[in-house]
Formats: structure tokens, sequence, C-alpha cells
């Protein structure tokens, strides 16, 4: 092996991981629009310059420096990153210094590719002059999105509270764009009061976020939605309502979905889709369920060291999944007294449902542990069908497909697959027509009570 392939494998460990952010621009890829610019707001208010990378824009790069076997994901945060550093260089000119960013991508433990997407990016970083300086600020679900390091200690607690609610708040947002748009008044209205409403609240995480006074941040909020309900149109009735689950970032990133809510919206339907806050509860929730497995075995070998040091961590992670869910509850009860968005699942009771219906295991971990149980919810909540969104050939997404798909047929619920690349598929939207004829047809016949009952 030659020097360079060696250096190059050191900059895996090196210029990958929890970095200081003082003094440099933390570059936030976009995923979920609002999630995204309520997150670097909370960074902002904390002193850290923080701004959400322009995406899609680069996907062509993204292609060009990816062999076409990547998750799909990967390529476009490739490409949204060189096109964000292309455009930086020539803005900057000669003062144009890598160093002075820090390039965000979280990984998960797997067994799926997304702990890979970092190391990948990162070499192919290393490949272009001038960029081998910036680092890739990583977290991991290995530690539940830890974020220790990133900034001086005594602000770790808070920053990771208001980074938690940011997504909260987003996900409530979202569900209140869901909830309009299909009756709003008029064309475009709820976009362009959904726009208005980022700022204003994108304001209130910069002011309130460092104090993590989330009340005053929560009062923003129902102000927000109550100028949401106006946007709505009581004449007209309700429609069939669709849930959405998948992978995390093609069923948020509404670029490379192709606009799939607002295509399902087109055709008729009421979307709700599944949280970003669900992701980070599970994340929660699997630490600390290792953790008691762990604690298991080592009580069985009487390794009292490591019995000691279960029990930290699983009062640690505890206290985390309790504090995130008492503030989950606490920030859509209050958003649920203005507007009646979607309540959010609970991953224990997902985990739970896995059991009494024996579908799967959290053992095998991904987003199938929350796609499956979330699926089976919608069913029982009364959901007129369903779509799983996914990267094509997504491991978890593959195999959700794979277990619910006869259930749904027994259920004689509609349920779609909707795997993307960036490729267009002609027959796309006449499958989603279909699905939606389906779906109006068991609306017609349950309204909104079908409750996963065999017809
Ligand atoms: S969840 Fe799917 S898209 Fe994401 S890394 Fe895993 S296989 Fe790839």
């Amino acid at each position: 092996m030659d020097a360079d392939k060696i250096i190059s494998f050191e900059s895996l460990k090196s210029k990958v991981g929890r970095f200081n952010l003082r003094e440099k621009t933390f570059l936030i890829p976009e995923m979920n629009r609002i999630g995204g610019y309520l997150l670097a707001a909370a960074f902002r208010s904390f002193g850290i310059s923080a701004i959400v990378l322009e995406t899609f824009k680069g996907l062509d790069l993204g292609k060009e420096h990816t062999s076409g076997k990547e998750c799909y994901p990967c390529q476009i945060t490739m490409g949204d990153i060189l096109y964000f550093m292309q455009r930086e260089k020539a803005r900057l000119g000669s003062s144009f210094n890598a160093e002075n960013y820090v390039y965000f991508m979280p990984e998960s433990n797997g067994p799926c590719r997304f702990g890979m997407y970092n190391k990948y990016q990162r070499i192919v970083l290393d490949s272009f002059p001038g960029l081998g300086s910036l680092k890739i600020g990583s977290m991991s679900t290995g530690d539940g999105y830890s974020v220790t390091g990133l900034i001086e200690k005594e602000k770790v607690r808070s920053l990771r509270k208001a980074g938690f609610f940011s997504q909260v708040v987003a996900d409530i947002m979202d569900r209140a764009l869901w909830r309009i748009r299909p009756y709003e008044r008029t064309s475009g209205m709820a976009a362009a009061f959904m726009d208005d409403a980022v700022k204003i609240m994108s304001a209130a995480f910069e002011r309130y976020a460092e104090a993590v006074d989330l009340d005053a941040i929560l009062k923003e909020l129902e102000k927000v939605l109550a100028g949401a309900r106006d946007v709505i149109d009581p004449a007209l009735p309700a429609k069939p309502l669709i849930g959405i689950v998948g992978e995390i970032y093609l069923r948020s990133h509404v670029e490379s979905n192709q606009h799939l809510i607002e295509v399902l919206e087109k055709y008729g339907a009421e979307v709700v889709n599944a949280s970003i806050t669900e992701w980070l509860n599970y994340t929660t929730y699997d630490r600390l369920r290792e953790e008691k497995i762990a604690l298991h075995l080592a009580l069985k070998q009487f390794k009292f060291a490591e019995i000691k040091n279960r029990l930290k961590n699983i009062a640690g992670y505890g206290l985390e999944l309790l504090y995130q869910q008492k503030q989950q509850d606490m920030a859509y009860r209050r958003a649920r007294t203005v507007l009646d968005v979607a309540e959010d699942h609970k991953v224990a009771g997902m985990e739970k449902l896995l059991k009494e219906e024996g579908l799967f295991c959290f053992d095998v971990g991904t987003e199938a542990c929350l796609s499956i149980p979330g699926i089976v919810e919608y069913s029982r909540h009364g959901y007129n069908g369903v779509v799983n969104v996914y990267p094509f050939t997504c491991m978890p997404s593959t195999l959700t497909s794979a277990v619910v798909r006869p259930i749904m047929n027994r259920l004689k619920i509609p349920y779609l697959d909707t795997p993307y690349d960036s490729s267009v598929q002609p027959g796309r939207e006449a499958a989603i027509r279909t699905f939606m004829y389906q779906a109006q047809q068991h609306f017609r016949r349950h309204g909104r009570n079908g409750g996963g009952k065999q017809d």
C-alpha cells in the first residue's frame, strides 16, 4: 500500500468526528427543510455560525463523484457539499480556506450503509485540492447523537435540549402544513404562510434556544398555528387520510421524493408523514435497550464493574428518553389546542406492537423497526392508505415492504411502495393515481374509521 492511501485512511479518523464549532461555519445539509432551518437557528443561538446548504443543485456533481451503487441520499448530500464548496471558492477567491467550515454528516451504527456516507464523502473531499482540511462533523446513533465536544462543556446539555426541541417544533410545523394545504382557501396560500412561519420560528430559536426557554418558543408556535387555522377553507369536506413511512431522508427531502406529498394531495389526499423526532427517540430508546441486554448478561456473569457501568448508562439513557418524550408531549399538547395536527407514535408502543403481532424484532435494528409498526398503527387508526418511500435498493425499506405487503392485502388497505433514484419513472404518476383511486374507495366505505379491519 502506498503512503497516500495510508494517509487517506488516517483522515477517516482524524477528520471525521466531533469537532469544536467555535470560529467555524457549520454546514447543515437540508433533509426536511423546516427541521434544517430550525436546527441551524438553535446553533446560532449559541453563537455558532450555522447555515443550511442549498440542496439538489449539485446533484450532477454528486453523481459524478459516486459510482451509482451508493444510496441516493449519499449522492445528493455529496453533491450539496461539493456545490457549496465550489461556490464558496468562487465567492472568496484566494481568501477561501476549507478549514473554516465543518460539514455535518451524522452516521448510524448499522447494519445498513448510513454509517459509511461520511467515510465515503471524506475520501472524495480529500481528492479535491484544497478541500482536505474541511472537517466532517459527525454524531452517531451509537451514543444517541451526543453533542459533546461541539461546544464548551457547560453548554452541551443546553445545546442538546435545544437541538432536540428544534426537531419537535419542525415536525409540528410540517404536520401543520400537511393539515392545512389540502384545504387551503386559494392555491399557494399554505406554502406562502409556512415560508413566513419558518422565519418567525427561526427567529424564536435564535432568541430563546440558548436559555432553553421552551415556553417562549411554544408561545410563538401557538401564534403561528393560530394563523395556520385561517388558511383552511371550512367549506371543504374531509379527504382520505394517507400515512407515509420509509427511509428518513427520502420521505423528508421533497426534491428527492419528487414532491410526493404534493402529488398525493393533487389527487385528493390529506397526508401525514412519519416524524423526525420518532427517529431521535428511537436511537435513545435503542441505546437504553442495548444497555439493558448487556446488564442482563453482566449479571449472569457476575461482572460487578460492568454491572455498575451498565446501570449508570441505563439511568442516563432512561432519563434522556423520559425528557425527550416529556418535551414532545408538552409541545404537541399545546400545539393541538390551537390546530388539530396529527399526534406522533411512541417508540415503546411500536416495539410492543411488533411483539404482539410477531412481525419483526428490534434486535434487527434499522428504520424497519419504525416503518413496520408505523404502518400497522396507521391501519388501526383508520387511515385510508399507506405509502412506503425509500431510495432504490434501500435495505430496511425493502424489508418493510416484504413484511407488510401481505398484511395490507389482508386488511384491504391500499398500500404503495415508491422507490426513488434520480430518474423519473414514466409510470410513477399513474401508480399514485391508481393508489389514490383505491384510497378514495376505502374512504367512501369506511370514512376515517376503517380501523384496519377486514372487509
Ligand atoms: S436506510 Fe437505506 S438509504 Fe439509508 S443507508 Fe440504509 S440502505 Fe441506504
